[in-house]
């Protein structure tokens, strides 16, 4: 693949700033705004509308208008998914726009937003669009003096809240299925990552999707994330983000309006690596699952576990690919990392390290921040040995590059270690016995687990956890369901 100018897609990129609230491009009613700040070098890309409750309010209001009209939400499936597949070509089109300000908002490689996060929004879209008018629903069979119907009815207002790792998927996973089902939504992007996914509405909007069916309200948390999640008009509130952050959306939707809600939160997810696997192919997959996205993935192989019969070999081989991960400016050509998502963030990734070093886990790589750029929040590849089980940094989630490697002697020690976390999102088993992969993954409380691999799949299969990494499913014809309500119709024909 011939390298993009990035340079020459920034000059040409001219994405919105303000809030999407009833098909206008309009400021919040307070005029606050914020900058957006990259991590690349610390410079000021951005300011952008600020929105807070009251926003919230008039973004809710137009899509609950919309939705009462029908003018989405009467259309027939087929005709919902001619404007979503033109949505999905236009995202094809202007790929290179989205990855620019992705990369630029949040820092991960500029190669890997294009080829990666483009390619599984557009699918996503496109996918979805594909699906809505394949779906049937059911007649019972029931005693012949009755009809019986089981039909599913979009569920109304969506409110989406989504994270800045993966800002433009996350968002194609809520908004595709959504808008696919025919309710309309309102979406609060995270703030460190509000461009993209303005510029992803604009899209949206030049496609045909009508007023007031897609809203967007770029804001704090705090203030427009809770609005949203508080909101006693927003029928269902899907999610991804932290733990913590989960927890208070679920309590709000129990102190308000009882809105579904659907949770897809982090993660500490075991690779464990058998004696029998290619142990070339496991440990060079193990390091690219910590290192990639600068380990900013809520399914990061964050916590390895080798048996001691291979483990000083495994290493090795994990350390040799970290030695090739450095991070770089993530618009160079085919930098192998690029920068966390802020200043704070960077922070904190170095505050966890340097808390494990403290409590006397072994450091054998990385450890400080990488001086890349100027202002710029770079970590590299961190590998701490021989780790407790118990300790923080094997427990908690760090989201940043940093691996845990903890030797195990026998398949039962290594699933309970595996399974000895608050979380159960993802996980991984080397091995080329057979049983002994249907036995081990079927031990594993998790929502998902690779065998041979890691982070593979398609859209047909759901994502999401178990535990405290949350409920929800993403991707797959199951994420339809979230947004669906299910009606019984029992009709007496004598
Ligand atoms: P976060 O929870 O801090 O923020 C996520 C979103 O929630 C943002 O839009 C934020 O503005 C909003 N928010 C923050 N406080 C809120 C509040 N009180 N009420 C309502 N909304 C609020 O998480 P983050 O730091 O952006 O993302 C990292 C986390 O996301 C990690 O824990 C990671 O594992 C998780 N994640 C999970 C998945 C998954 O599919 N399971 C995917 C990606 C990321």
């Amino acid at each position: 693949m011939t390298a993009v100018d990035w340079q020459a897609v920034g000059s040409r990129v001219q994405g919105p700033t303000d809030l999407l609230i009833d098909g206008q491009w309009c400021e919040a009613i307070d005029g606050q705004r914020m900058d957006v700040v990259s991590p690349i070098d610390g410079a000021v890309v951005a300011s952008i509308a600020l929105g807070s409750g009251v926003d919230i309010d008039r973004a809710v209001l137009a899509a609950r208008r919309a939705f009462a009209d029908g003018r989405w939400s009467h259309l027939a499936p087929a005709k919902r998914k001619q404007v979503l597949i033109a949505w999905a070509d236009l995202i094809v089109a202007h790929a290179p726009e989205l990855a620019y300000l992705q990369t630029l908002e949040m820092g991960k490689p500029a190669h890997e937003s294009l080829a990666i996060d483009l390619r599984s929004v557009g699918n996503t879209v496109r996918w979805f669009g594909e699906a809505i008018d394949k779906v049937v629903d059911e007649i019972p069979h029931v005693d012949p003096g009755a009809l019986a119907l089981v039909t599913r009815e979009p569920a109304g207002v969506v409110g989406a809240i989504v994270p800045w790792n993966f800002p433009l998927t996350m968002a194609a996973w809520k908004l595709a299925p959504a808008l696919a089902t025919g309710c309309s939504v309102v979406l609060k992007p995270a703030e460190q990552s509000p461009l993209s996914a303005l510029l992803l509405a604009r899209l949206a909007i030049e496609a045909g999707i009508p007023d007031g069916v897609l809203n967007v309200v770029n804001g704090l948390g705090t203030v427009a994330g809770a609005a949203l999640s508080e909101h006693p008009d927003v029928d269902v509130l899907t999610f991804t983000g932290s733990t913590a952050v989960g927890g208070r959306i679920m309590q709000a939707s129990g102190a308000t309006n009882l809105k579904r809600v659907w949770l897809e939160l982090g993660g500490k997810s075991a690779n464990i690596i058998f004696p029998d696997a290619d142990i070339d192919r496991a440990a060079r997959t193990a390091a690219w699952s910590i290192f990639f996205n600068q380990g900013e993935m809520c399914t990061a192989g964050s916590r390895l576990l080798v048996h001691e019969s291979i483990y000083d070999e495994v290493i090795d081989r994990v350390m040799a690919v970290a030695a090739t991960m450095q991070p770089c400016n993530p618009f160079a050509d085919q930098a192998p990392m690029g920068a966390l998502v802020s200043a704070s963030h960077l922070d904190r990734v170095d505050s966890m390290v340097r808390q494990a070093v403290s409590e006397g886990t072994a450091l054998v790589v990385g450890g400080s921040p990488a001086e890349v750029e100027p202002g710029g929040s770079y970590y590299p590849p961190t590998v701490f040995d021989r780790v407790d089980p118990s300790a923080t940094i094997a427990q908690r989630e760090v989201f940043g590059p940093v691996l845990a490697v903890t030797a195990f002697t026998s398949d039962d020690e290594a699933v309970r270690i595996a399974n000895s976390t608050e979380y159960g999102l993802g996980s991984a088993v080397w091995t080329n016995d057979l049983s002994r992969a249907h036995r081990v993954s079927r031990a594993l409380k998790v929502g998902l687990c690779w065998v041979n691999c890691y982070e593979e799949g398609d859209m047909t299969m759901p994502f999401g956890g178990v535990k405290k990494s949350g409920f929800g499913r993403d991707k797959s014809l199951h994420a339809l369901e979230k947004f669906w309500d299910m009606k019984s119709t029992w009709i007496q024909l004598d």
